[in-house]
């Protein structure tokens, strides 16, 4: 499995590896809505395999749902986005983290990061907790997630990000027992 290296968790209390939340906790603007049938445009299969929703997190800022139960170690989707090498991923992090505090970005490789900021999939969203239900794995390029465990049905989705550029400044909320307290 390969190592994850988020380039930058949400600069709050966040790891998500890009995660996190919105800035706005909003809506994306409507051009950035899903358009049927573009979405998944020359890819053989949609990634997102089960129903994710994106709402107010109990961790922080915005946060990825579970929209039905999932069975555990089954894969439930992918966190697309534009590709972006790291020089440039780390100067729009940098950007990003200034601007409203919020980064959506993972890197998938030395050399390459997925940005996320334009994406509507909904598991942007899914916030770091020191007891993740979902893992994160980087596969040919891809950033996918999947169950650890049982998930019911709108219960919040949540993966462990491990080295952050925050380098263990920022405290963790994410409240789960043995919570590691940084990021
Ligand atoms: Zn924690």
């Amino acid at each position: 499995m390969p190592t994850l290296r988020p380039v930058t968790p949400a600069a709050t209390t966040t790891a998500a590896p890009a995660a996190g939340a919105s800035a706005s906790a909003s809506a994306p603007p409507a051009s950035l809505t899903r358009q049927p049938g573009t979405a998944s445009r020359g890819q053989p299969a949609d990634p997102q395999k089960f129903k994710v929703t994106d709402g107010p997190s109990a961790i922080d800022g915005q946060g990825a749902f579970a929209g039905e139960a999932i069975p555990a170690r089954r894969k439930i989707g992918e966190m697309r986005g534009e590709f972006v090498d790291m020089a440039e991923a780390r100067a729009r992090a940098r950007a990003a983290e200034k601007a409203s505090g919020r980064i959506f970005m993972v890197a998938i490789s030395d050399k390459r990061a997925v940005d996320a900021t334009h994406s509507t999939d909904p598991l942007r969203f899914a916030n770091h907790s020191c007891q993740p239900n979902m893992v994160l794995k980087v596969q040919q390029g891809r950033v996918a997630f999947y169950a650890l465990r049982d998930i019911a049905e709108g219960e919040e989705l949540t993966a462990r990000y491990g080295e952050t550029h925050h380098a263990g400044r920022l405290t963790c909320r994410c409240g789960a027992p043995g919570c590691q307290g940084r990021l």
